[in-house]
């Protein structure tokens, strides 16, 4: 049983907290993490853990080998931050102008770090390893999550668990689904190349703004005339950059959007549907056209073995009322690379607290979230493992000697 293990996550709340609010003065963009990747691998180290550093790019990852033989199981938590001026009156406020840890990710490090601890403290009753994935560059495509397993985080693991802190949702309760439960992210970025000249003489002119604005109009038809309405499919414009002057035909025109789905069959048919209008609208006004398409983050979808796992594990331990069964949503999350490659499944652990200004959404310069949430995803966490390393084993012990 975990209450009968040596070190407990509550014995190390405090410790997290410090983590937590140091990562969060220091935040790292993408990419760039050098300080938050060397502080987790140094601590890793100091418990006696095997560490790779470099990984895939700024990935560490630390393994940690139970003292008998069995399952080898994964946990992951990302720890880069955003090009956002954390705007927060709290004194672990960040200390980088423009960069913000506003997505949780330094919860997610600080805990699978004090999760790290408990493990390794306790790895006489493992049956089994556990390999850490402490990873980079979330926030950004291509992602870091890709560059990691390519590299080989996953060889010889059997199963991959993580969790993402949700600030929406007051703390105390775990969200989940099985199957598909986040999106599909692509980009895509439409040029529109038209002729321009003088306000007063249009008919000399291939105006991009007025053509740009019919391939805007005509792509809103994709979702709502094309795609099956019981397959979820997001498409939006987000930035339209074209002219300078009240008296002047703009001369070329630059949109910009994101595409969300679940279904890869949706997901080709909008990419191809987006090149299709746009080449025809601007042809028929004779304008050019250039689109560039840059297919994001894959879906992250929840495998029915791994899912039900954690939903017999948890509801014991926190009951089912805590265990919230959510729609999927249009968010998207490099954490599909993992599980699209091994058995596996991500849950949301809520994190909301208005009194203490925890109500901000993730992506907010003001985003905070309850730090106690670090316990109950660490000991979400913490649960599977003891599941996969513990009482599976035992119970094929019990087996084997009722057998024998
Ligand atoms: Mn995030």
């Amino acid at each position: 049983m975990l209450d009968s293990w040596k070190v407990s996550l509550d014995e190390l709340y405090d410790q997290m907290v410090e983590w937590r609010r140091d990562f969060h003065m220091n935040p790292e963009l993408s990419f760039q993490e050098q300080r938050t990747p060397t502080k987790i691998a140094d601590y890793l180290r100091s418990l006696g853990i095997e560490v790779k550093t470099g990984v895939g790019g700024n990935g560490v990852v630390g393994i940690i080998r139970g003292a008998k033989p069995g399952k080898t199981i994964a946990l992951r938590a990302d720890f880069d931050a955003l090009p956002i001026q954390d705007e927060k009156d709290v004194a672990y406020k960040s200390k980088v102008p423009g960069v913000m840890h506003a997505c949780g990710h330094d919860g997610h490090t600080s805990t699978l770090m004090g999760v790290a601890k408990v493990l390794q403290e306790n790895r006489e009753f493992l049956h089994g390893n556990v390999v850490l994935l402490h990873q980079h560059a979330e926030e950004l495509a291509p992602g870091g999550a890709i560059a990691m397993v390519e590299d080989g985080c996953l060889e010889g693991v059997d199963a991959v668990f993580g969790t993402h802190l949700m600030s929406n949702v007051p703390y105390g309760v775990y969200a989940y689904r099985k199957g598909a439960m986040m999106a599909a992210g692509d980009a895509f970025v439409i040029k529109v190349q038209g002729k321009g000249g003088h306000g007063a003489s249009p008919h000399e002119t291939i105006d991009a703004i007025a053509i740009g604005t019919q391939v805007v109009n005509q792509l809103q038809h994709i979702v709502s005339r094309q795609i099956n309405p019981l397959k979820p499919a997001v498409v939006s414009v987000g930035a339209f950059h074209a002219g300078g002057a009240l008296n002047v035909i703009a001369d070329s025109a630059e949109i910009k959007g994101t595409v969300r789905t679940f279904d890869p069959e949706v997901r080709d048919h909008i990419e191809n549907e987006i090149k299709h209008i746009v080449d025809n609208v601007c042809s028929a006004f004779h304008a050019s056209a250039e689109v560039s398409y840059t297919r994001g983050y894959p879906a992250v979808v929840n495998h029915d073995r791994e899912t039900d796992i954690f939903v017999n594990v948890m509801k014991p331990s926190v009951g089912e009322e805590k265990l919230i069964n959510i729609d999927p949503i249009m968010g998207s999350e490099d954490f599909g690379y993992f599980i699209q490659n091994k058995p596996g499944m991500f849950f949301f652990t809520s994190a909301g607290n208005e009194e203490i200004g925890a109500c901000y959404p993730h992506h907010h310069p003001k985003f905070d979230f309850d730090e106690r949430a670090m316990l109950t995803a660490g000991k979400a966490l913490l649960s599977i493992t003891h599941h996969y390393l513990c009482e599976q084993e035992s119970n094929e012990e019990k087996l084997l000697a009722e057998q024998a």
